[in-house]
């Protein structure tokens, strides 16, 4: 098993950043993975003016995985999610939902332990995700921080343990990182932070050769789930639902109009977060509907 040492990380998506591991298709990836916000805040006397904003949201890699190409779905199995004990949350004035209400800035630490998440007297069930996933994009260099077709920062809750994820392939080896990693998550995120949390993530690639998923796709047990981004949440909305009765129709081969009333009966539109650079939603599709070449298709 190869493994990427955390300090082997990108702050920024790019065809341009050179591989630091090239691993096989079928290979057993482990990735270790610095927190959101660069490990800077260990306690909650860490003054947020101290925090070095240059150094957040860094992904582990890019690792170039042999055997994809531009064209390509590069699949990635996320086999197994572990968590150090502590994690870190925080509010800054003027971000997140609320972010135009008057508060102060505020760190606070969260434990994990005997798989719960321990924020002041509350616990949750630790639920972990990854935050930030993705390839090199199509085109120039995209911060880690914003969600995209190629992924990025996706901070989406049904990327966890467990989950299948596809993302398109632009450039051949994909130029895959990820990182960011969440111990329980929401879907909106509303604050801007999650329990942030350094950790180690176990994947395996593989390939769908010759069709190009359009946005990145969350497969889970009995759905399937497109993940759409855009910096205004209603047009996020109606990319998403395009995507789907598009998936319909050609599952079924249907026209326009059925597979538009049958979205209404089985596609649910959620909220993956609201506080990024780019907002996400997602279609959540039952597999009994359609399959994954319905959804890989750009016809
Ligand atoms: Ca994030």
């Amino acid at each position: 098993m190869k493994v990427i040492p955390k300090e082997r990380g990108i702050y920024s998506f790019s065809r341009n950043h050179a591989p630091v591991e090239r691993v096989g298709l079928g290979e057993l990836v482990m990735l270790e993975t610095e927190d959101a916000v660069g490990g800077q805040v260990r306690s909650e006397d860490t003054p947020l003016e101290s925090i070095n904003w240059t150094r957040v949201n860094k992904a582990t890699g890019p690792i170039y995985v042999e055997g994809v190409e531009s064209g390509d779905t590069l699949i990635v199995d996320i086999l197994d999610i572990e968590l150090a004990p502590q994690g870190v949350i925080l509010v800054v004035p003027g971000a997140g939902a609320l972010g135009d209400m008057e508060y102060k800035p505020r760190v606070r630490m969260a434990r994990i332990e005997d798989g719960f998440v321990v924020f002041r007297d509350v616990r949750l069930p630790v639920r972990p995700v990854i935050g930030t996933i993705g390839v090199a994009p199509e085109d120039g260099s995209i911060p880690t921080a914003v969600p995209y077709r190629h992924g990025g920062n996706l901070d989406c809750m049904e990327v966890t343990r467990g989950a299948r994820l596809y993302l398109p392939v632009y450039v051949d080896g994909a130029l895959f990182a990820a990182g960011d990693l969440h111990a329980v998550q929401e879907d909106g995120e509303l604050c801007v932070a999650s329990v942030e949390v350094e950790g180690r993530i176990l994947l395996r690639f593989g390939v769908v050769k010759g069709r190009r998923a359009q946005w990145p796709i969350v497969e889970g047990p009995d759905h399937f789930s497109i993940l759409v981004s855009d910096e205004d949440l209603d047009r996020a909305v109606r990319i998403a639902a395009e995507e789907a009765v598009k998936a319909i129709m050609r599952a079924r081969n249907w026209g326009f109009e059925d597979a538009y009333m049958l979205s209404s009966l089985c596609v649910k539109i959620a909220v993956n977060q609201v506080v990024d650079p780019k907002k996400g939603v997602r279609a959540i599709i039952p597999k009994t509907i359609v399959s994954l070449k319905d959804l890989l298709s750009s016809a």
